[in-house]
């Protein structure tokens, strides 16, 4: 008797109910950013165990099937896509928390938690799990991994890299790789665990993981600032970071822009100041003491004192932080004033960043007769989001406008992507950020862990 076909094959392994069929896949969306897409993949597997899992990986292996792991699917990369000749397998079923151990303050998971309810569950232990970005309904904690997520308070709280003690991984070929370790310290040779924090499900599929918790901090103090020039917020983040120390938490920067579009009528935003300066900040301090508020307002006081900052508001309430924050995450509001819309996140220091912005924004002028830049990001990490508009419908900008954008970067050894990853889209672009041996050297670990290349095929490089 010849041999099963593939997908047969994982259904005698797992049962139906773990393997939903191309027409059945179809009936669910494949990515939550950009216009919505249909799954068309040849079926959609659904472990709802680490075995389940490892089962998959073997026949596949066996098979030299392709497979791409899906999580939230809310990567903006292209980074989970799967075509009719691969095998999508979302980690959803397999979104249990285990109980926050209080004594060494951290968690286990399973790799389909969605991370706003990781985010609930530990603050009922009086926790935070720092990890917070706008896709948090509907990232998952695998996804957050595979993609090294930062986020909007990385600035303190370090990206996902500092905050993963432990990792169940599955191997291509079904070996379940144990590395659920709580210990912060573990010096015993190769820390395998990293290999896997940002590989875009290129080198095996994470099951669960251990994560460090923080004490919930029980005062927040939130500001929004107007400021006349990029030098005066550079020299606002270096006297912040001095006078807070580490409770400084967030530092956004918003150009006016930004600010503008995503306040208009349509936003559903409130203004929370003018919107005619040259440059916004968004930044928050937390701590453990009612004083954070003061110290906050005594800080802004002297930088409007020493023609540091032109005005700041402050969140009085919970719903005023809501607000500011709004207006920061809200970016799917620039999806729909325009389309298309180019959108990079790049990573350069912040003493190049107003030249940089300045290069972009003149090349795209020269280029393009209608052009809409939104700058803003994360400036406390050195991390900047451009998201760009050069005409509706102008779907053909999308080579220039990239290298226009990445080109700049090669020079102040900075990166094409700080956060979002490399995935399909910025395939074209990583030999910006990385050397030829560096790309060799990621090219032999993937030979050597998946030697059939049977795991997310295509993505990276
Ligand atoms: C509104 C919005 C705001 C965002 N803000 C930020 C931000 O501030 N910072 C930031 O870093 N990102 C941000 N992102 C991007 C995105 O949310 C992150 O990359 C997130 O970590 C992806 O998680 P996910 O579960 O959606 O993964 P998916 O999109 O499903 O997958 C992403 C990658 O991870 C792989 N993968 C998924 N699960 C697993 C697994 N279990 N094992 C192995 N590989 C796996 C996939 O194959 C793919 O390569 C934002 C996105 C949106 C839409």
């Amino acid at each position: 008797m010849g041999k099963l076909p593939v997908i047969e094959k994982l259904i005698e392994a797992l049962g139906e109910h773990k393997v939903l069929s191309r027409q059945q896949a179809a009936e669910r969306i494949a990515n939550v950013y950009g216009k919505p897409n249909m799954l068309d993949v040849k079926a959609l597997v659904l472990p709802e165990s680490t075995n389940d899992v490892a089962v998959t990986l073997k026949i596949c292996n066996e098979y030299k099937q392709a497979v791409v792991p899906q999580g939230g699917l809310s990567n903006v990369v292209n980074s989970a896509t799967a075509n009719a000749q691969e095998i999508a397998m979302s980690l959803e079923r397999m979104n249990a928390i285990k109980e926050v151990d209080h004594i060494n303050q951290f968690v286990e998971v399973e790799a389909g938690v969605i991370l706003e309810d990781l985010h609930q569950k530990v603050k009922e232990g009086g926790f935070i799990f720092p990890l917070d970005l706008g896709a948090k309904g509907s990232c998952m904690i695998g996804g957050n991994i595979a993609t090294n997520a930062g986020g909007l308070q990385a600035l303190r709280y370090g990206v996902m890299r500092n905050l993963v003690l432990g990792l169940e991984v599955v191997l291509p070929d079904g070996t379940i790789l144990n590395n659920l370790n709580p210990v912060l310290k573990n010096n015993t040779g190769y820390d395998l665990k990293h290999l896997f924090i940002g590989s875009e499900g290129t080198l095996g599929i994470i099951t669960r993981a251990i994560l460090k918790l923080n004490p919930a901090p029980a005062f927040f103090s939130t500001a929004f600032i107007a400021l006349e020039s990029f030098e005066n917020s550079r020299e606002l983040l270096n006297r912040a970071k001095v006078f807070f120390g580490d409770k400084l938490t967030s530092f956004e920067i918003l150009w006016p822009a930004f600010y503008r579009l995503l306040t208009n009528e349509s936003s559903g935003n409130k203004k929370v100041m003018p919107d005619h300066y040259p440059l916004y900040v968004l930044t928050e301090i937390t701590g453990s003491h009612a004083a954070v508020s003061s110290q906050m307002e005594a800080f802004f006081e002297t930088a409007l004192n020493d023609n540091i900052i032109l005005d700041a508001v402050f969140a009085q309430q919970h719903e005023d932080r809501k607000q500011f924050w709004q207006i920061r995450e809200k970016i799917d509001h620039i999806l729909v004033q325009h389309d298309p819309v180019f959108t990079f996140d790049v990573s350069l220091p912040v003493s190049e960043m107003e030249q940089y912005v300045a290069t972009v924004d003149s090349e795209l002028g020269r280029n393009f007769d209608t052009v809409y830049n939104y700058v803003f990001g994360h400036m406390g990490d050195g991390n900047l989001h451009l998201m760009i508009n050069c005409g509706e419908g102008n779907a053909d900008a999308k080579d220039l406008v990239e290298k226009i954008v990445y080109a700049p970067l090669q020079t102040i050894h900075s990166s094409v992507s700080a956060e979002h990853g490399i995935g399909l889209a910025k395939k074209k672009w990583l030999s910006f950020s990385r050397s030829p041996q560096e790309i060799a050297v990621m090219r032999s670990i993937k030979d050597v862990l998946d030697p059939n290349h049977i795991m997310n095929p295509g993505k990276i490089f």
